[in-house]
This record gives C-alpha cells, structure tokens and sequence, in this order.
C-alpha cells in the first residue's frame, strides 16, 4: 500500500527525482528521521517504509498492562503524523536492499528507488535460542503482547491452583519495571520471580535508581535470583542453573506463566553486498552511515559503533535520529557531515502503580511525584507534539 498527501514531487517511485531519502522502519529511530528532515524547507522526498499501522511509545507499555492508560494515549496511527508533512507511508516490510542498484525490495514485490537510505528496524520479535521459550513464554515489545499478558493474568487470577509462580526473566529496566507493575496488579495472588543472568539487577542503570528498584522489588515480595540462568523452559516448569564460587547449582520452578525480556535479536533485511555484523548490529561510522556501503545510514537498536558504545534505547533512537536527518541533507549539499554525540539526559524507571524513581541532571527522587514528572516528560518527548498534547489532556481530565 502506498499512502501520500498528494503533495507534487513526495513519490518514491518517480523516476525523474533522485534524490528521495526511504527510511526502513518508523520505531523511535526512524519516525524522528523523517518527523526531522521534514521541518526542513527545502526537503528531500522522504518514504517510510513501516508494515504496522501506529507507532507505539514503548516506555510507556507498562502502564498499559496495569491499566494506568488507555491504548489510544500511546499508539498513534502513522498516517495522521505523516501525510499532513509531506511524508509517504508504505505499510509493508522491506525483505531485501541492494546497496549497488540503490533498491529496496517489500514484502509484496514492489521496488523502490532511493538517494539515501536510513535502516532503522530494531529489534525483531526473536530472542534467544533457549529450548522452550519462543512456545513456553510470552514477550513484552508490542501491543499484542500486554493483551497476551493481561488474559493470562485474568486467567492466573480465575485458576485454583493453589501453588502459582510467575516469572519474569531479565533483570534490566524492562523486565524490573515489568515485574513492579505485575506484583501490584497480582497482590499476594502468585508469587513472583526475577531471574537475571549478572550478579546484580539493573547493571547499566544508576546508582539511585538501582537502590530504589531493589527496596520495591523487596517491599513486594519478589524473588530475586541473580547469576542465574535459564537454560530450558517447559509448558509447566522452567529449569535454571545458577553460579556463585565457581559452583554450578541446578534447580527449576513449576510456572503458571513466564514473561521473556532477556533480549532479542535485530533482523536486518537481507543486503547486497552482504555485510559483516559486530556485536549482532550493523556496523557504523561517527557520522552514523554503515561502514563499507554508500549512501546507507543506520540508527537506533540496529546500530553499532565500535568507538562509541551507546546504549540501545530511546533516547538514543531519538538523538540518532534528529542527527540522522541532519547528516542528510549534509551529503546532499556535499559538505562532510557532524559526527553524532550522544547527550546523556538521565534515567526514569517505573516501580509499580503510580510510583516512578529518576536520575537526571544531578539529581535523583523517587515515589508518587516521580512518576508524575516521568509522565509529563514522556509527554514531551512524544515525536509528534499534538498527540503528546492528546494524551496530557486525557490524563489532566482524568479520562
Ligand atoms: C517494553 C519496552 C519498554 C521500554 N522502555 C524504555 C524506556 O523507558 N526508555 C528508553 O529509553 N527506552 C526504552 N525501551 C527501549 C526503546 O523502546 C528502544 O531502544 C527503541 O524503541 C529503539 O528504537 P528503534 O527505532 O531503533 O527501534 P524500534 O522502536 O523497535 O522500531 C523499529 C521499527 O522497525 C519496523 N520494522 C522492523 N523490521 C522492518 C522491516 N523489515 N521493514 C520495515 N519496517 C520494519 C518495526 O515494525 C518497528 O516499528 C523500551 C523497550 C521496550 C520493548
């Protein structure tokens, strides 16, 4: 399906404009790009090439799973942020890019010519290769998973078996938050475990922030297992193996349910001339191209820098992106490009219903205000400013 505005010029497949810059894939990372280069006067035409209908503000998933908000406060249709700016949305997959032709290929057979290419697909829905998990657990990354999550929590809430273990696997932010939101929803109904494969919880988030995830995970009686790793999973029971002193113990766990948030892998679209991944990513230069392809830029999750190692969130995603835009136009003009520098402008963590502990800017607080101050700032970084003021409406109105 091809959608535009109708707007002269903005097609993807004219071939008498080569200039076109195609982003693949419209998550954090590449709906900034194209939000970006479109404030831009003189802009390029810009196709995103995206197969879901909304974009979804992930950080913001748990409060779906607890009710806390609507979907409609976090999932917004692409065609309303796009059409009004000029920008052609093509809901369909890319399967495959050859770099030489400067084409890419969808799902449904059509090809697109471009100028300048952005990947920014993420990470894709497959995790690790553990016997059990892609049939034994639910994921947390989309919309379909919290239905999934909330039916099962109905259905654990409905049972009478009188021993129910829930759990959740990886103890970074994800899976911390995850497990705050479902120990308050589940309230002394199930027991509930953390297993995390480091010896401590959150390794990559501050100091402050880290305490506090503890003090809440131990108020609501979750179960913490670190240096623990999960090695099988059953319909029924989910057998891990845990190392401290160079000693390997074995043990497992009946389950009512098992949420995966451990890691994923990134897909990248099949490319020609195929290219070599460092640390399972693609591999980029300061200036955010793909080292060893022309006009091919990369950013968000799917992106690695050997020199600089960021982190793979959001808030790079969105930082990349804006930069993305303005390497760009840069090589339109022919001039050498910025080189990217992440701004680091803190952390925010959820802790269960309406409790939330930040670090950011020197200075780190945590309980009810937290988590209204993490909402209003999540409001703001909504890449389409008028739903971003929907959704502080709702939330001023108590909708
Ligand atoms: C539950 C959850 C909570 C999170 N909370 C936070 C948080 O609080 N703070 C924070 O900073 N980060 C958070 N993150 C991480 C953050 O969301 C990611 O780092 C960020 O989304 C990465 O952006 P991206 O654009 O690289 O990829 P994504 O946002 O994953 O977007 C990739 C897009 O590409 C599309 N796509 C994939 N393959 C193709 C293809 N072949 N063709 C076309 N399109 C394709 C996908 O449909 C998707 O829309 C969270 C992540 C999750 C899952």
């Amino acid at each position: 399906m091809f959608e535009n505005d109708g707007r002269p010029g903005i097609m993807a497949n004219n071939p008498d404009k080569n200039n076109t810059v195609i982003i693949i894939g419209g998550g954090f990372a590449g709906l900034t790009t194209a939000l970006s280069l479109a404030k831009y006067q003189h802009h390029p035409p810009i196709v995103l090439i995206e197969p879901q209908q909304n974009f979804v503000f992930l950080p913001l998933l748990f409060e779906l799973v607890s009710g806390e908000i609507k979907y409609w406060q976090i999932a917004h249709p692409y065609i309303h942020m796009l059409s009004k700016r000029g920008i052609s949305l093509i809901k369909e997959r890319v399967v495959s890019i050859d770099c030489d032709s400067q084409k890419v290929n969808t799902s449904s057979g059509q090809t697109l010519k471009y100028a300048q290419l952005v990947i920014s697909t993420g990470l894709g829905s497959e995790s690790l290769d553990i016997p059990g998990l892609q049939e034994h657990s639910l994921m947390f990354q989309s919309l379909i998973d919290v239905k999934r999550i909330r039916e099962h929590i109905k259905r654990i809430k409905l049972s009478d078996n009188p021993k129910k273990n829930f759990l959740v696997i990886g103890g970074g932010s994800t899976g911390v938050e995850l497990c705050c939101k479902l120990a308050d929803l589940l309230k002394g109904t199930i027991s509930l475990h953390l297993i995390e494969l480091e010896k401590q919880l959150l390794s990559k988030s501050r100091a402050f922030n880290r305490e506090q995830a503890q003090k809440a995970l131990k108020a609501k009686g979750v179960h913490v297992y670190l240096q623990t790793k999960v090695i099988e999973i059953t319909k029924d029971v989910v057998k891990l193996e845990s190392y401290s002193n160079d000693t390997v113990v074995n043990s497992s766990i009946q389950h009512q349910g098992i949420v995966w948030t451990a890691g994923r892998k990134v897909v990248v679209p099949a490319l020609n001339p195929p290219i070599i991944l460092k640390n399972h990513r693609l591999p980029i230069n300061s200036h955010l191209e793909v080292k060893g392809l022309r006009n091919v830029l990369a950013i968000g999750d799917i992106a690695f820098n050997e020199e600089k190692t960021w982190p793979s969130n959001a808030q790079v995603a969105v930082q990349q992106g804006i930069a993305a835009s303005k390497v760009l136009i840069a090589l339109q003009k022919n001039q050498i490009p910025n080189s990217f520098e992440f701004e680091d402008r803190g952390e925010m963590l959820s802790l269960g219903c309406g409790q939330a502990t930040i670090t950011a800017f020197g200075i780190t607080f945590s309980g009810p205000i937290a988590f209204q101050i993490r909402k209003i700032i999540y409001i703001t970084k909504f890449p389409d400013f008028s739903t971003g003021l929907r959704t502080a409406s709702a939330w001023l109105m108590g909708l």
